[in-house]
């Protein structure tokens, strides 16, 4: 439910809790957990003591990088290899879409324009990881099973029991050595299940800068993205 206390707008979410909690989500919104039986008017009081934190808060999450919502006009910036790069918007070219050191889409494709940015960004990833897997396997002495390329959101790579590699297409949106980084974290996997410290040990030996990269991914992550 939408509701507006102290000057802001929120989403309350009542369940089975003891304690009512506040939480800002990624896009600068108050969402307000309560418990069932919870009065509105306690939980606008809430709110009003915690105005500071929440305005703080807001502002922090408005002021991070985010992917904010593609319109795909002539123009827009689309991020690939940590760089950002124009679209136009063209009558004449020959396929549907193209890259040439930016991203061209045909004006009869429109209504298909993130389709085919995804289809795209799912190609590249697949091209440019597979390369960087077998590099740093190569490099580093790792065999694997098989590498995947997935839609996932918020997990840049993963590793599974079986040595089966997984990666994001987004991740191809960032720099080369961050992903270099999520490469070299995934196959460290294959020799430690876990994120015990004798694993971060096993990543910094391998990637010296990876401390760096996990701390951009953290920052930037959530502005690769297309939504
Ligand atoms: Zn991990």
């Amino acid at each position: 439910m939408r509701a507006e206390g102290a000057g802001i707008e929120y989403t309350l979410v009542r369940s089975r809790r003891r304690t009512a909690a506040l939480v800002i989500s990624t896009d600068a919104v108050l969402t307000v957990r309560a418990p069932l039986q919870m009065p509105l008017s306690r939980i606008e009081i809430l709110i009003g003591e915690k105005i500071r934190w929440i305005n703080r808060k807001i502002l922090e999450q408005k002021a991070r990088p985010s992917a904010g919502v593609k319109q795909f006009v002539e123009g827009e910036r689309f991020l690939y290899l940590g760089h950002e790069y124009g679209l136009r918007i063209s009558d004449d070219i020959k396929g549907s879409f193209c890259f040439e050191d930016g991203f061209v889409l045909s004006s009869r494709e429109r209504a298909r324009a993130k389709e085919l940015f995804v289809w795209w960004y799912k190609r590249e990833a697949r091209r440019i990881i597979t390369e960087r897997v077998a590099l740093f396997a190569q490099r580093d002495g790792f065999r694997y099973q098989e590498l995947r390329i997935t839609g996932a959101r918020r997990r840049w790579g993963s590793c599974s029991a079986q040595g089966s590699l997984s990666f994001s297409w987004r991740l191809v949106m960032a720099p080369l050595d961050v992903i270099d980084y999520v490469v070299v974290h995934e196959l460290a996997h294959l020799d430690h299940c876990d994120h015990s410290s004798r694993f971060w040990g096993r990543v910094r030996a391998l990637y010296p800068d990876a401390d760096r990269c996990r701390k951009w991914l953290k920052t930037n992550g959530p502005a690769l993205d297309l939504i």
